[in-house]
């Protein structure tokens, strides 16, 4: 489609004008022509009519030529032969019988007249005075006739001449100067023409004209001279004249036309390319000339930078302002954009907050500080607003492909065009200005995070959203004393999800309050059934997500579903994630409180990770501390982090929290968190994450065998996996 474009544009912004013109340069040539050839007829007919008139007195000597020999009167033929005519007659085979005069005639025979009319007579050339082989153009010759030596053609000379000749008394002087006078000015007319002999008003032309008798036995050829009159030369050098006149013109309106049809043309294209917003250059021409510059030999080597800029909250400021403000600022934009890269870029308004750029560079950390150093001229577009814009770049390679330059089809600007956006759609939720160059891998997460969005709703109809359970154990008794619930997606396409690939998905989406409404009920409803099963069943933790703590009704909602599932409400705990507490603190001070009213535990998440929580510690009144896996990753500093632990702990106590320690792997940690009166471990060192029926067999024992289980070596690189959030845990 967009070739199909491309093709139409190239062809309307070079083929149409070349066409016309090359169509101007036919016509031009085809009137010239025409001209040549009325102008060929009009003298050949007049040189025909001359020649034919003449042939009438040549017809009349053969007749008596004939009747003379036949009779054999003698004094006749004497008297023809005493006619200074040249002539001869020659019989069919050519040999000449009977000469008059010099014989002169040419072989070569000219049918004179135009055959399509009807009237044509052969004529011979004289070969001492050739005018029609050699001398066509002696007729019309362009050497200057010089009057005398010291006259030239300038019309003051030739007023002074005539002046002076005029007033002579000497009639024949007078005379004299009249001839010159009227053979001057024919000369003037068209200087040059060599006939226009002053001593010889009449030019003449010697032709031999053959006329058959004896019925047509023998040929008489007879020499006659054809005059070409003042008036004759008078009429060739008018229409020479004004076919000359006739001919500029032509070529003046055509060139005129062509120049038009150029400007016309340029016009279009032009418009065809122009934004309407900026004034400046659109995406059309974009396309047309990047490709043009991409594809230059000498650039081959080089390596551009497609960059989409994007103007963020550009059409907030319209709604805010007007549309004619935003326009206003679109202008400025524009312009402060091709002031700051000059010619070393193109620069394209695309949409209406989008603009694509093509700049050549060599280094990336280099074109990454100029767009920054640009970002920054552009934020300061106008001086009561600081507008972000954010980048994204494709990089266009250096292309010398085994000496071969890039060829259109090497170069894809659209799909550039669209990677740039790709890649700067993924700073999208953010409000400030940034770069981001597209490379592989952060399509591929873009590919996932559409394709998560894709499948969401439907997963969470067809229930592929799977509860697993991590139980937490009493450090000193080894007792079962909680769980927390965590997600897992069992997908049909994708196969095992683990959380880390969705959870960050969803809450950008939003769709994250679907999914802790979800796990809350079915929590509850794991709870009930376990309960009417006869389990000794533990309180377990549910994740609510930050963005859910928005909603006022959140502690309502988690009571109804609780209490529509039939759980007790003292064995669901409600997790929040340490970051939450950053939002609107009354707000989230008052759900705590009403869940605690309600009879939930609430518990704070991820304490340690991140973001101090200290200060929310003494505001809200929460049951439990869960310390962040990250105090027990790792050895490094391991007493520092053993004091931090053990006074957290204490800190917890005195609060009256209980604690629970996440991520503990080792045995070694459980007996310091067990001598530092840790209430609760979660951690692989008893149990990973686990489907519900696992989870009953652990409720069935209760207690586990007091240190007897080491970290296999495989749990450890599955402990390992589950930190990179790409990958899946298996639970078993
Ligand atoms: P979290 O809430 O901090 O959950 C604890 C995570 O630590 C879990 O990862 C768990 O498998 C992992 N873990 C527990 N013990 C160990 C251990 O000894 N070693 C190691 N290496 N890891 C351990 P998981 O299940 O992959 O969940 C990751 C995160 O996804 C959770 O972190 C939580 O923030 C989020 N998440 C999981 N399920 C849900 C859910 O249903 N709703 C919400 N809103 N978030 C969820
Ligand atoms: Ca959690
Ligand atoms: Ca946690």
């Amino acid at each position: 489609m967009a070739r199909e474009r491309e093709k139409k544009i190239s062809r309307m912004t070079k083929g149409h004008a070349w066409l016309s013109i090359v169509f101007y340069f036919i016509a031009y040539h085809v009137v010239t022509l025409m001209l040549v050839v009325i102008l060929g007829i009009v003298f050949f007919n007049m040189l025909y009519s001359k020649v034919s008139s003449e042939y009438g007195s040549v017809e009349y000597l053969a007749r008596i030529y004939e009747t003379s020999r036949r009779a054999g009167n003698k004094e006749i033929l004497d008297l023809l032969d005493a006619d200074d005519r040249p002539f001869f007659v020659k019989d069919i085979r050519g040999n000449i019988i009977y000469q008059q005069g010099e014989n002169t005639c040419s072989k070569d025979a000219i049918r004179l007249g135009i055959p399509m009319m009807g009237h044509e007579i052969l004529v011979y050339t004289d070969e001492e005075e050739d005018y029609f082989h050699e001398g066509f153009f002696r007729f019309i010759n362009f050497d200057t006739y010089e009057l005398d030596e010291d006259f030239d053609f300038s019309e003051q000379d030739l007023e002074k001449f005539i002046s002076e000749h005029g007033q002579q008394e000497n009639t024949q002087d007078a005379n004299a100067a009249e001839d010159l006078f009227k053979s001057v000015t024919v000369s003037l007319i068209s200087p040059g023409f060599g006939m226009m002999n002053p001593d010889n008003m009449q030019d003449t032309i010697p032709v031999w004209l053959p006329v058959k008798i004896n019925g047509g036995t023998y040929t008489l050829v007879a020499k006659v001279t054809i005059g070409i009159s003042v008036d004759d030369t008078e009429l060739i050098v008018a229409m020479v004249q004004s076919f000359i006149l006739i001919n500029l013109l032509v070529f003046v309106i055509l060139l005129f036309s062509s120049i038009k049809s150029v400007q016309r043309q340029k016009e279009i294209t032009n418009m065809l390319f122009m934004d309407d917003d900026t004034g400046g250059h659109n995406w059309l021409w974009f396309l047309v000339y990047a490709e043009k510059l991409l594809c230059k030999r000498r650039n081959a080597g080089r390596r551009y930078a497609l960059v989409n800029l994007y103007f963020v909250k550009y059409r907030n400021y319209c709604v805010i302002h007007s549309l004619k403000a935003g326009k206003k600022i679109l202008w400025k934009v524009y312009h402060t954009l091709s002031g700051y890269l000059g010619k070393s870029a193109m620069v394209a308004h695309v949409s209406s907050s989008s603009f694509a750029l093509l700049m050549e560079f060599s280094v990336e950390d280099q074109l990454k500080a100029k767009l920054s150093d640009l970002i920054g001229e552009l934020e300061k577009t106008d001086s009561d607003h600081k507008f972000s814009f954010q980048a994204g770049v494709s990089v266009i390679e250096a292309s010398i492909r085994r000496g071969r330059i890039r060829r259109r089809k090497d170069v894809d600007l659209e799909k550039e065009y669209n990677d740039a956006c790709n890649a700067r759609e993924t700073l999208e939720p953010s409000e400030d200005s940034g770069i981001v160059f597209y490379d592989d891998r952060l399509m591929e997460e873009q590919k996932w995070i559409d394709a998560v969005t894709e499948h969401q709703e439907r997963a969470l109809k067809n229930e592929e959203f799977v509860v697993y359970y991590q139980p937490k154990y009493s450090p000193d008794t080894n007792e079962l004393k909680g769980a927390e619930a965590l997600i897992r997606w069992q997908s049909p396409e994708f196969g095992f999800v683990s959380p880390g690939r969705i959870i960050p998905i969803f809450e950008k989406n939003g769709f994250i309050t679907e999914i802790d409404h979800y796990m809350i009920s079915h929590v509850a409803r794991d709870q009930r059934k376990w309960l009417n099963s006869g389990f000794n069943c533990v309180p377990v933790s549910v994740n609510v997500s930050r963005a859910h703590f928005i909603e006022s009704d959140l502690a309502e909602q988690i009571r109804d579903m609780v209490d529509e599932a039939g759980a007790p409400r003292d064995l669901i705990e409600i997790e929040l994630t340490e970051s939450a507490f950053f939002d609107d603190k009354n707000a989230l001070i008052s759900t705590i409180d009403r869940l605690k009213e309600y009879g939930f535990l609430v518990s704070m998440d991820d304490f340690g990770a991140g973001y101090s929580s200290l200060n929310s510690l003494k505001d809200m009144a929460l049951d439990v501390l869960k310390l962040d896996a990250e105090f027990f990753r790792g050895d490094a500093d391991s007493k520092r982090k053993e004091i931090v632990v053990s006074e957290a702990i204490r800190l917890a106590k005195s609060l009256n929290m209980r604690t629970v320690a996440e991520g503990v792997e080792e045995r070694d940690q459980v007996e310091f968190l067990a001598s530092q009166g840790c209430d609760m471990i979660q951690g692989y060192y008893f149990a990973k994450p686990m489907p519900g029926s696992e989870y009953e067999d652990r409720m069935r024992r209760g207690v586990e065998g007091m240190f007897k289980r080491e970290v296999k070596s495989e749990d450890k690189a599955d402990a390992d996996s589950t930190a990179d959030a790409g990958k899946e845990v298996n639970a078993d």
